[in-house]
C-alpha cells in the first residue's frame, strides 16, 4: 500500500516544532517506528508530520534529584548500556532488551512508545509502575501528569495535538531494590503479555512494591493489589504465590488470567533473587 501523502517539516528549534503542531492536524516524527507503518497502511491521516530529530536539546537523558530524565530524541537502544545505575536501570536493560529487535532499538525511542500508547508497549508499563511522571509542552506552557493519569485508552492519552511529549521524568528505585522482569513473546513483534516488579526488602520485611503488566486491558496496569498483598511479607514463595494470584486479577482483558499469574510470579522470583535484602528472607 502506498503511504498517504503528507506535508513534511523538518524542524529545527521547539518553536518550530510547536508552531508545526499548533493546527492539531499534525503528527510528530521521532523514531518513526510506529508512526511510519501507520502512514504505510494509512491508519494514520496527519495533514502534515514534524520532524524532530534535528531539534538542538531533545536528546537529553541525565540523573538528577531522583530522577532519570529522558527527552524525546533517546533511543531505546541507550537503555541498553550500564548509563543509569541502581535497580532501576537494571530493570530497564532488562525491559528493553526485549523491544522488537535492533534496528528497531536505534531508531525508536521511550518517548515516542509512550506518547503511542499500544497496550501491548513495554515502556508504558514500566512508566506507570514505577511512577514517572511525563512533561508536556504546548502553546499554553507545560504540564505535567503523572504516567498512572496519561493513558487513557488503546492508543490514546490526555497529550493535545498541539503539544510535544518533552520529557519523562522516572523516580530512582531505593538502593537494596530487586527487579524482575519476565514476558510471553511469540514474535519479535510486541509481547502477548508482560509483568514487571521492583520490590525493596528491609530487615527481611518487602517495605515497598511496584508491579506493572503489559497487555492486560487497554491501559498499561499498575498491579496495585498484587503490590499490596506483597509488602509487608517476608517474600517467601507463599508471598509472591498470593501476590501473583491478585496481578492475574487486574488483567481487564479477562483473555489470559493464568498468564499473567505466571509471569507475575516469576518477574517477583527474579526481583527476590537480585534483591540485596533477600539474604536475611528465612522462609524460602
Ligand atoms: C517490527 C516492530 C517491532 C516492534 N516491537 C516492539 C516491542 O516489542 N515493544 C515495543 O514497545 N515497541 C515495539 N515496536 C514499536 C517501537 O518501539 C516504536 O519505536 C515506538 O512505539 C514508537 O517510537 P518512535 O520513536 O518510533 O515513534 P514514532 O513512530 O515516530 O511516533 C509514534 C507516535 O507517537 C507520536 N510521537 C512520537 N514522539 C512524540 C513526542 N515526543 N511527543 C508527542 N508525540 C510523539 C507520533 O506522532 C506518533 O503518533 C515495534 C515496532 C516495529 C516496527
Amino acid at each position: 500500500m502506498r503511504p498517504a501523502v503528507v506535508e513534511y517539516v523538518a524542524a529545527r528549534t521547539l518553536e518550530e516544532v510547536l508552531a508545526a503542531l499548533a493546527d492539531g492536524e499534525t503528527a510528530v516524527l521521532a523514531g518513526g517506528q510506529s508512526l511510519i507503518l501507520e502512514l504505510t497502511a494509512q491508519e494514520a491521516a496527519p495533514r502534515r508530520v514534524v520532524d524532530i530529530n534535528e531539534v538542538a536539546g531533545l536528546d537529553m537523558l541525565t540523573e538528577s534529584g531522583g530522577f532519570v530524565r529522558v527527552g524525546p530524541l533517546i533511543r531505546h537502544r541507550e537503555f541498553e548500556s550500564d548509563m543509569i545505575g541502581g535497580a532501576l536501570g537494571e530493570l530497564m536493560r532488562c525491559v528493553v532488551r526485549h523491544i522488537g529487535h535492533p534496528p528497531i532499538r536505534a531508531r525508536g525511542t521511550m518517548l515516542g512508545s509512550l506518547a503511542n500508547a499500544n497496550p501491548a508497549a513495554e515502556w508504558p508499563a514500566l512508566a506507570v509502575a514505577v511512577g514517572a511522571q511525563l512533561e508536556l509542552i504546548g502553546p499554553r506552557g507545560c504540564r505535567t501528569i503523572a504516567a498512572g493519569e496519561f493513558f487513557t485508552g488503546p492508543f490514546t492519552t490526555v497529550r493535545r495535538p498541539d503539544e510535544l511529549l518533552l520529557e519523562a521524568r522516572l523516580p530512582v528505585l531505593v538502593t537494596g531494590t530487586g527487579i524482575g522482569y519476565a514476558e510471553d513473546r511469540r514474535t519479535t513483534v510486541y509481547p502477548q503479555a508482560a509483568a514487571m516488579a521492583a520490590v525493596t526488602v528491609t530487615g527481611g520485611v518487602v517495605s515497598a512494591a511496584s508491579i506493572g503488566l503489559v497487555n492486560a486491558g487497554p491501559c498499561p496496569v499498575r498491579g496495585r493489589a498484587a503490590e499490596r498483598a506483597l509488602t509487608g511479607t517476608d517474600f517467601s514463595d507463599a508471598a509472591i504465590s498470593a501476590a501473583a494470584e491478585a496481578a492475574a486479577e487486574a488483567d481487564a482483558t479477562t483473555a489470559d488470567r493464568r498468564a499473567f499469574q505466571t509471569l507475575t510470579r516469576r518477574a517477583l522470583t527474579r526481583a527476590r533473587d537480585r534483591c540485596q535484602g533477600a539474604s536475611s528472607i528465612g522462609a524460602r
